[in-house]
């Protein structure tokens, strides 16, 4: 069916502990990833079977695994919490891929376990689709982030804003090590613990480190440049996750634990999708700055690995972390030079993104619709003035309309064929991508009992650069009365 190793949990005992999943009382599949089975090695048809559910349910365990509980700590909206853990997930074990690489089994919503605190260990049928939609939405726009391999209702009745239809997602990850892991284990065995969990990443998702002169700021470099990525894509998707807290952010560079947090229509720096984050914290243009802060306190729980010398190791940290402005600029402006289709990255990158960002921010454009349609005025080889790339289809700003010259001006100058920039443009700038409102109407049926719009949208996102007719409603922008109310909630 599926032969789990236990690698994690024998390495790293005090990291985490034997549990079982909760029995549920009539397992049945809202979605399952045949695509990703296959990719993983699993046969689609067995595992979608009755006793593939019963194991994607928790009911069973396959043969020769040993399901953990992990432990973490983490800072949550900038407040540390010495133990978090997996309140209501299993780590089920480690596939080995067909390509030798091995990823986490993952349940979420599999009953409490001693890490739930208050908690009711369960998870409800609409944020584990919506985890579904995004991570797949991500992996389709080349984002590194965990999966969805299936989403199992439980036929048992979750107590949340009322009665919910409960679910059990599992997910596929690299693994699910994060900042707060090394927090946790800091705390938990001291600097001999953290050196063996930072050997284990090393290995087992940042082997180059291995040749730097200092392995384990080696690692802290390592991470440092995939967060700068994650972080790069994620804005140049509009996208904001919404909880950076220590403990939603991986060693290995996936986006993981998508709760509450969306892309945003229109662009405004300061948008928050987690209603409880009043001060900002985690809003669109934030994100790269709480990174760093979050790559601080990972640094800070391996500073006696960097250098005996206490002083030294600070100062090497530091460095470090403060790296991040530095990739996290360099991954943009290569991100943002390919949405406006130049080849290479051109030298005032900077200022002339930053200028189109001023006026979409005073026009309210929306984000994805707005890059989407830039190659359109370099199809139709005007000069854009009257190319209506607002989304509400009122005039263009004259800011915006000098911009488009200026940019298609510059363009020419560096040879670049509009024609050429157009079609690269279209396989980097999305037309679908999950809309807050659609994602919302069809979480709401799907709780209701239909799950077809939601099978309708995956089937749309699994190729977000082509456009199709038919289709238009899924790039249309949501009114105006819908994303001034908008807001996820964190109580998933
Ligand atoms: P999250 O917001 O999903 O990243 O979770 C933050 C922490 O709360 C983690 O330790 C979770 O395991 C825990 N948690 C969230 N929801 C529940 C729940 N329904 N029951 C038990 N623990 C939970
Ligand atoms: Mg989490």
């Amino acid at each position: 069916m599926m032969a789990l190793g236990h690698r994690f949990a024998d390495e790293f005992p005090e990291l985490c502990l034997p549990w079982n999943a909760a029995q549920v009382p009539e397992p049945s599949l809202a979605i399952f990833n045949d695509n990703l089975a296959t990719e993983l090695g699993l046969d689609p048809g067995r595992l979608s079977g009755p006793e593939g559910v019963g194991v994607l349910a928790g009911n069973l365990v396959p043969e020769g695994a040993t399901p953990v509980a992990l432990g973490y700590a983490g800072h949550q909206f900038g407040n540390y919490s010495p133990r978090l853990g997996d309140g209501r997930a299993l780590l089920l074990g480690e596939l080995t891929k067909p390509d030798g690489r091995l990823v986490d089994i993952h349940l979420k919503g599999s009953g409490r376990t001693p890490f739930a605190r208050g908690g009711d260990g369960k998870a409800t049928l609409g944020p584990m689709l919506r985890e579904y939609i995004v991570s797949e939405a991500m992996c389709s726009m080349s984002v590194p982030t965990t999966r969805s391999l299936s989403v199992v209702m439980t036929g048992e009745g979750v107590y949340r804003d009322g009665i919910e239809p409960g679910a059990v997602l599992t997910r596929v990850a690299a693994s699910h090590i994060r900042v707060g892991t090394f927090e946790y284990a800091i705390r938990l065995g001291g600097e001999d613990l953290v050196r063996r969990l930072a050997d284990h990443c090393i290995e087992r998702h940042h082997p180059d480190s291995d040749d730097s002169s200092n392995r384990y700021l080696g690692l802290l470099s390592a991470v440092v440049d995939a967060q700068a990525v994650l972080i790069a894509k994620w804005m140049s998707l509009g996208f904001i996750h919404g909880v950076m807290n220590t403990d939603n952010m991986t060693i290995s560079g996936e986006g993981i634990d998508y709760g509450p947090c969306a892309f945003m229509d229109a662009y405004d720096p300061s948008t928050v999708f987690s209603s409880i984050d009043h001060g900002g914290r985690y809003s669109y243009g934030n994100q790269a700055r709480v990174a760093t802060w979050n790559l601080a306190r990972l640094a800070e729980t391996m500073l006696g690995l960097f250098s005996d010398d206490t002083e030294a190791a600070v100062e090497m940290a530091t460095e470090t972390v403060n790296g991040f402005v530095d990739r996290f600029a360099q991954h943009w402006n290569a991100l943002m030079a390919a949405k406006l289709g130049f080849a290479e990255v051109p030298t005032n990158c900077e200022e002339l993104v930053s200028n189109l960002l001023t006026a979409m921010h005073k026009d309210r454009l929306d984000w994805t619709r707005a890059f989407r349609s830039l190659s359109g005025t370099l199809r139709a080889d005007s000069p854009g003035v009257s190319d209506p790339i607002a989304d509400d289809g009122s005039e263009q700003s004259a800011e915006l309309s000098e911009w488009i010259s200026r940019w298609r001006a510059q363009l020419s100058d560096s040879g670049v064929d509009h024609q050429d920039a157009a079609t690269r443009m279209d396989s980097v700038n999305p037309v679908y991508i999950p809309r807050n409102h659609i994602v919302h109407d069809v979480l709401q049926d799907a709780t209701a009992g239909s799950l077809t719009g939601f099978e309708e949208l995956i089937e749309v996102l699994s190729d977000p650069f082509t456009e199709r007719p038919g289709l238009e409603r899924f790039a249309a922008g949501s009114s105006a009365q819908f994303a001034a109310s908008f807001q996820t909630f964190c109580g998933t």
